[in-house]
């Protein structure tokens, strides 16, 4: 699903070049859960940008689901996701304007999704995450762990292929952060998405299919 080869990052230049990834290859099947782990600085962001197309590497090749996101221009990152690939970030990223239903059908916006297509999935999505009694409330109006719960929602409203977390508990307290990835986890197997979810919390590591840690732009097992 996703296939990474000699993948490297750095930022600057000399003397104060930075090595953020350093030759990382690594794959992950489709329908698995994979953590990436490791502490602040290690290169998470940088892995979790390249593998959605947000950023591009300074050497090595991406593919996701088939396509080489290495390859893409401009628009067809652009494209790439809209249609395959989605990211919750660790400070959700709602729009305070829009209600919960609104945020969740903003993806479908983008697409021309007609208005009552949009509507039926966004309440779909929000029941999926347990806040059908919250769609009329603005993100101001919701807790962290609420607004996190659609800004998932939000994600899988245009059925990616691939959904990308980067630190999706970081703002979290421990309790809430945990029902976060245990929804996250179960989202993977009843929508059979792939995802790819950046965590410090080793709590959080046993939820996942498999542990990829980094050090130093460098991912071991
Ligand atoms: P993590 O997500 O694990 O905290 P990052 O991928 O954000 O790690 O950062 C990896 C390294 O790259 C760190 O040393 C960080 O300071 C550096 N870095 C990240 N983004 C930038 C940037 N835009 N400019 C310069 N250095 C950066
Ligand atoms: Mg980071």
């Amino acid at each position: 699903m996703v296939s990474a080869r000699g993948l490297s990052r750095t930022y600057g230049s000399e003397p104060t070049l930075v090595h953020a990834l350093r030759d990382v290859s690594l794959d992950v099947a489709p329908g698995e859960m994979v953590a990436v782990v490791g502490r602040s600085g290690s290169g998470k962001t940088t892995l979790l940008n390249l593998l959605g197309g947000l950023d591009r590497p300074d050497t090595g090749t991406v593919h996701v689901d088939g396509i080489e996101v290495t390859a893409l221009d401009d628009a067809g990152l652009s494209e790439l996701r809209r249609e395959s690939v989605s990211y919750v970030f660790q400070s959700f990223g709602l729009l305070p304007a829009l209600t919960a239903a609104e945020n969740v059908g903003v993806p479908l916006r983008l697409r021309r999704t007609p208005v009552a297509e949009r509507e039926h999935r966004a309440a779909l999505l929000l029941d999926l995450v347990g806040l059908s009694d919250h769609a009329a409330q603005r993100p101001g109006e919701l807790s962290g762990g609420q607004q996190q719960r659609v800004a998932i929602a939000r994600a899988l409203a245009g059925s990616p292929r691939l959904l990308v977390a980067d630190e999706p508990t970081g703002q979290l307290d421990a309790e809430t952060g945990l029902a976060v990835m245990a929804l996250l986890r179960g989202i993977v197997e009843s929508e059979g998405v792939t995802a790819i979810v950046a965590t410090h919390d080793p709590v959080l590591v046993a939820l996942a299919d498999r542990v990829l840690t980094i050090a130093d732009g460098r991912v071991g097992t």
